[in-house]
């Protein structure tokens, strides 16, 4: 599962600051997903090989009348519902205000674990305002800069650490196979698509609609194994010819995306590749989902339209060319039941577990066939790699000099463990640790 993680605070303490920082660029991707209302306030980042969302709940100014806790109801508390972890950003330079002790009060009630973030402590070392933030009541501050960087890391590490603990919301699924999205722009086949998946097939119960965030997860048999279609916005039945998705909220097709095991992300054949389709392809990418590309209203092209769009397809998603690509349709039902080969696969394939001996017998054949580099008369050594996490298999190497790897040899490296692990269609993440 991917962390969500929401800043939270009033404002000027610094939560834009903080939030691009922890993105960079990333949150480029959000902002332009298909048919979604723009919103800059999600974003998607990683640390340490782990992707995780954050939330910006910037934005809600205080309503004078009512105070601010009262302007936290709306969307600051959907955040605070989503999340798993909780910065509460307050300002050094200001030092503690009535709102920051309002604030503090509300998101005790909310349950989440809260990291006290005291921002804008440029100097390194700086402890000035210290002992007023304590009486907050919530644990030790973290120090940070979110201008100048200083205690970010430090802070991601703690946040981190604590996580693996809270990750059973979607433990009610567990045993009951794969997490299916349908993703796609308006108008693609997705209604078409999941009511094609779901028609001939047993629904086994259906789930009250959760709360705001979640979409509904409707569980069904097929061939003796079972299944959860993440319908995020009523697509089961939803018949309405030539009717387009209403627009989503960010938050449900993130939550999707991060809920998912296997991602169908859906194109139409009639209509190319969008510059918001490669979007939607990267966020899922980012966030480590495993993809399969479905290319639906396959019927009625004529064999050139075919070629050329398979052409299209390989030039613009070229950055996840080991994605299975299926050609269907939807309304016909022609080649749906195919999918299922890749998705039962990428299921399994996205939670194997390698060993740590298994692992470094394949890096050295690796390495014998193609050494790293030499750089600065020195030559990098990769000495042993690991399993850092599953769903998506990350692989944490050490070595000397592994900062100064080339992007070629990374991707040699990639492209060899993808061969020998038979990893051939899942997302595979590489993280390089300096050090002996
Ligand atoms: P938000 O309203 O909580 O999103 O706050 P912003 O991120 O917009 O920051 C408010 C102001 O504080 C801006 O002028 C920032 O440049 C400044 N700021 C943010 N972080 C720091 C910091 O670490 N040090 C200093 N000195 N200023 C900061
Ligand atoms: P959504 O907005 O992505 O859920 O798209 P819909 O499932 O509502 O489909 C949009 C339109 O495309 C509808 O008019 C469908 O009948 C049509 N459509 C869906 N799948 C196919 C297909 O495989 N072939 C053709 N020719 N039309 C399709």
């Amino acid at each position: 599962m991917t962390a969500v993680i929401a800043l939270v605070g009033r404002p000027n303490v610094g939560k834009s600051t903080l939030f691009n920082r922890l993105t960079r660029t990333r949150e480029a991707l959000v902002a332009d997903l298909p048919g979604l209302t723009r919103d800059r306030h999600y974003g998607t980042a990683q640390f340490e090989g782990r992707p995780y969302l954050v939330i910006d709940t910037g934005g809600f100014e205080p309503e004078e009348r009512d105070g601010l806790v009262a302007a936290m109801a709306g969307q600051t508390r959907l955040a605070i519902m989503e999340a798993d972890a909780i910065c509460f950003l307050v300002d050094a330079k200001e030092g503690l205000s009535a709102q920051d002790v309002e604030i503090a009060e509300e998101l005790r009630r909310g349950g989440k674990p809260i990291y006290l973030v005291v921002n804008k402590m440029d100097a390194k070392g700086a402890v000035s305002e210290l002992p007023e933030f304590h009486r907050l009541g919530l644990g030790l501050p973290h120090t940070i800069s979110a201008a100048h960087g200083h205690g970010v890391e430090p802070l991601l590490e703690a946040i981190f650490s604590g996580l693996p603990l809270m990750e059973s919301s979607t433990a009610d699924l567990e045993g009951k196979g794969p997490r299916i999205a349908v993703l796609g722009r308006p108008n693609v086949g997705k209604s078409t698509l999941v009511n094609a998946m779901l028609g001939e097939n047993r629904v086994i119960v259906f789930d009250a609609p959760g709360t705001t965030r979640d979409s509904i997860r409707i569980p069904y048999a097929r061939q003796g194994k079972t299944y959860v279609m993440i319908d995020t916005a009523g697509m089961r039945r939803r018949a309405r010819v030539g009717e387009g998705l209403e627009k989503l909220s960010v938050l449900k097709t993130l939550s999707a995306l991060r809920e998912a095991d296997v991602v169908l992300m859906v194109l139409d054949a009639r209509q190319g590749i969008a510059e918001q389709d490669a979007h939607l392809v990267g966020v899922a990418v980012e966030l480590g989902r495993p993809i399969i590309l479905v290319i639906n209203k396959w019927d009625g092209l004529n064999p050139e339209d075919r070629k050329a769009i398979r052409q299209e397809m390989a030039r613009r998603l070229d950055f996840i060319a080991y994605a299975p690509v299926y050609t269907i349709s939807a309304l016909h039902g022609t080649g749906v039941g195919d999918l299922y080969q890749s998705i039962d696969r990428l299921w399994l394939d996205a939670r194997r577990h390698f060993s740590t001996g298994e692992l470094n017998r394949a890096l050295a054949d690796v390495l014998e066939t193609h050494q790293p580099p030499i750089v600065s008369g020195r030559r990098i050594k990769v000495r042993y790699c690991h399993q850092g996490g599953e769903n998506p298999i990350t692989l944490v190497f050490h070595g000397n000099q592994l900062t100064r790897l080339p992007g070629s040899y990374k991707r040699y490296l990639e492209s060899a463990f993808r061969r020998t692990l038979r990893l051939d269609a899942v997302p595979l993440r590489l993280v390089f640790r300096q050090g002996e």
